[in-house]
């Protein structure tokens, strides 16, 4: 037996039955979702992956060792992972795709739970709703690019995933008490006279 664990190349038949759900196969392979992390049985009801995205492995233990992590909703491991867990996994989802759009529908869609469910487990352990750890993660990015570089506002609203000018420096406002304009230069000031009288 080969010690390395081989990644299966994925089948048509494997790929029908990731698409139509079908329980028929959850005995025989597991399928890992790259942009997610995640792996799932074939039965699971979670959005259909790319399916460039998907790895097959023949089982869990595979694909955990493949650096994947188990499905919330089709718990392929066959245990049900705690919620703290979870909570995790939606915040490095979140961190990680913070830059496109995202909303409860989407992050519940790609972290495999119901809105209704994920925003009361994500505020229960953090404190925070989903929607407002995207805007945290949000404005700390844009300040770290307001300060470290000479991208306009506009671009930078862009790049944090808050595409709409306006908005974005309303919210920036909202958390932080300044524009983005008026934040870069107070922090431009600091630098050039040093510390602040
Ligand atoms: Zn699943």
């Amino acid at each position: 037996m080969s010690s390395h664990r081989q990644v299966r190349q994925l089948t048509d038949e494997q790929w029908q039955a990731i698409t139509q759900n079908d329980a028929g196969f959850d005995e025989f392979f597991i399928y890992a979702v790259k942009s997610t992390g995640i792996f799932c049985r074939p039965s699971c009801k979670s959005r259909d992956p790319k399916k460039e995205n998907v790895c097959i492995f023949n089982d869990a233990a595979e694909a955990i060792a493949g650096g994947f992590r188990p499905c919330k909703r089709c718990k392929p491991t066959g245990l049900r992972l705690p919620d703290e867990e979870w909570v995790i996994q939606i915040g490095e989802y979140i961190d990680e795709h913070f830059h496109e759009p995202l909303t409860l529908e989407i992050l519940a869609d790609d972290c495999h739970g119901s809105p209704y469910h994920l925003q009361r487990t994500f505020k229960r352990i953090t404190g925070l709703t989903p929607v407002e750890y995207i805007q945290k993660v949000r404005i700390s990015k844009a300040i770290f690019e307001l300060t470290t570089t000479d991208k306009s506002v506009a671009e930078i609203g862009l790049s944090v995933g808050l595409p709409n000018s306006s908005y974005f420096i309303t919210l920036f406002k909202m958390k932080t008490g300044q524009t983005p304009k008026q934040y870069r230069k107070r922090v431009m000031e600091v630098q050039i006279n040093g510390e602040e009288q």
